[in-house]
């Protein structure tokens, strides 16, 4: 059995995480939570994109209030993140938080946790511990050598969870949070064989679009590929929207998630005699429309060697000279005027 199948199986809101279920696709909004109707528009966006989980911060006894009325508007659990006040902790399940994120090293005192932990266990609320690389406890640096390790956040992450455990609750979600690559993995490999609870992945502060979606396939390739995680948050420097198309492409190119159609297309060299670049961009942007679908598409720059190179897709365009081909599984259906490449490539998408 994978490590994440023997996890545990937590509710967040509608949506089950861990043991057998599929790896779900979480995001954060960057909206001031008060503000239920940019929240709102954007979790709507966020949910036609795919976001299964979304996790709003509430700083405030107004954002915690706003969490009532952005949930009769959306369709996907929330998650409320909180720092430092155990208050706004109780607020947002006294409001309908489908489930907590907090750090326990942040809230303060036992007795602030076991008020935040009576609330939860009385709504029947799980609890994400998260521990951050960043925030990680002096004894436990000292103790692994002067500096942060894989091992010390794992022994934190583990101390908070028992924490709350013996204060009588184990609806618990994990999340250890590194932005280092390579420590986050380690601390990924050591806590799977540690624990049940299932765990929440994600390299944190990954960076733009450009870096952080590299990091963040790396890590997740890295983690999820061993068979450990059970959620997944991609972070970057961007609009959500991003993340949540980043987190469906690096699940279905691990074999997690069928759905959705993907792109391949060819790297160009002096054989291209079309704009490729363009074109594979045009492709990349129409495709998501049919998220709905399951197809490989190709897009490749020309008619000697594109037909063959696309072999495996379902569809695709190879350019020519004012010409181009549709090909189907490798196979030549007919040209096509350079034009109308791309609205025949739609229509054939369609049919399917
Ligand atoms: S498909 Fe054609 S244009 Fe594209 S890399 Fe291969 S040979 Fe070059």
């Amino acid at each position: 059995m994978l490590p994440r199948e023997n996890t545990k199986v937590v509710n967040i809101g509608n949506v089950k995480i861990g043991g057998n279920n599929p790896v779900a696709i979480q995001s954060m909004c960057n909206t001031k939570t008060e503000d239920v109707k940019a929240t709102v528009d954007q979790i709507l966006r966020l949910e036609k994109a795919g976001c299964e989980i979304i996790r709003c911060t509430v700083p405030t006894n107004e954002a915690a209030l706003a969490l009532k009325e952005i949930k009769q508007q959306v369709h996907i659990p929330i998650v409320a993140d909180i720092h430092f006040d155990y208050k706004m902790a109780i607020a947002a399940m006294e409001n309908g938080a489908d489930k907590i994120r907090i750090n326990p090293g942040n809230i303060g005192s036992n007795e602030k946790i076991q008020a935040v932990v009576d609330c939860a266990k009385s709504h029947n609320v799980p609890i994400r511990v998260g521990v951050n690389s960043g925030s990680l406890e002096k004894d436990l640096i000292e103790k692994y050598g002067g500096h942060v390790t894989a091992e010390g956040i794992v022994e934190s992450a583990l101390q908070k969870v028992k924490l709350i455990e013996d204060m009588g609750y184990d609806n618990l979600v994990i999340s250890i949070k590194s932005s280092d690559v390579l420590m986050c993995t380690r601390a990924h490999e050591l806590i799977a064989d540690k624990t049940r609870h299932p765990l929440h992945v994600g390299i944190t502060e990954a960076g733009t679009v450009w870096s952080g979606n590299i990091k963040s396939s790396i890590g997740l390739g890295l983690i999820l590929g061993q068979g450990i995680g059970n959620t997944i948050r991609v972070s970057l420097s961007a609009d959500p929207v991003e993340e949540i198309k980043s987190a469906k492409l690096i699940l279905r190119t691990l074999g997690l998630r069928t759905g959705g159609i993907e792109v391949v297309s060819c790297p160009t060299c002096g054989r291209t005699n079309i704009d490729l670049i363009s074109l594979a961009n045009e492709v990349q942007t129409l495709v998501e429309e049919y998220d709905y679908k399951n197809l490989k598409v190709a897009v490749m720059g020309c008619v000697v060697n594109g037909p063959g190179e696309a072999k495996e897709a379902d569809i695709g365009i190879a350019g020519g000279k004012g010409e181009g081909l549709l090909i189907k599984k490798g196979e030549i259906i007919r040209k096509v005027p350079e034009a109308e490449l791309l609205s025949t490539l739609k229509a054939e998408i369609e049919k399917m």
